[in-house]
């Protein structure tokens, strides 16, 4: 049984030129050829997950300047009130704010750990 050997039917940019490619094809993709590297299917996959990552990275640092946004609140929030030298006796804020900073250290770990 003899088995039929396809080429990849990409074409390749090398200099100014193109020509097809010259591995052999390994997947037919709507009537077509192609090798590992240019299987749409493949390349689709990849760039799917190359921007998964990206967008989790992304989310990553924006919970974490987040969190420095919530620390700052917290530290001007508190010096506020050591300042006022016991004048200023509403800690609500101050509490709101912890709590946020804890929400927000939570959603952090789970942005990390999914
Ligand atoms: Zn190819």
């Amino acid at each position: 049984m003899s088995k039929v050997i396809h080429q990849c039917q990409a074409n390749v940019m090398s200099g100014y030129h193109t020509h097809q490619c010259m591995n052999t094809a390994k997947v037919e993709r709507k009537e077509k050829w192609y090798c590992g590297i240019h299987d749409p299917v493949a390349i689709r996959q990849k760039d799917r997950a190359r921007r998964d990552k990206f967008d989790k990275k992304w989310s990553i640092k924006n919970a974490q300047w987040g969190i420095k946004d919530i620390k700052n609140n917290i530290a001007d929030e508190a010096i506020r009130f050591i300042n006022s030298n016991g004048k200023m006796m509403e800690l609500a804020p101050l509490a709101e704010l912890v709590a946020k900073y804890k929400t927000a250290v939570k959603n952090l770990e789970i942005l990390k750990n999914g």
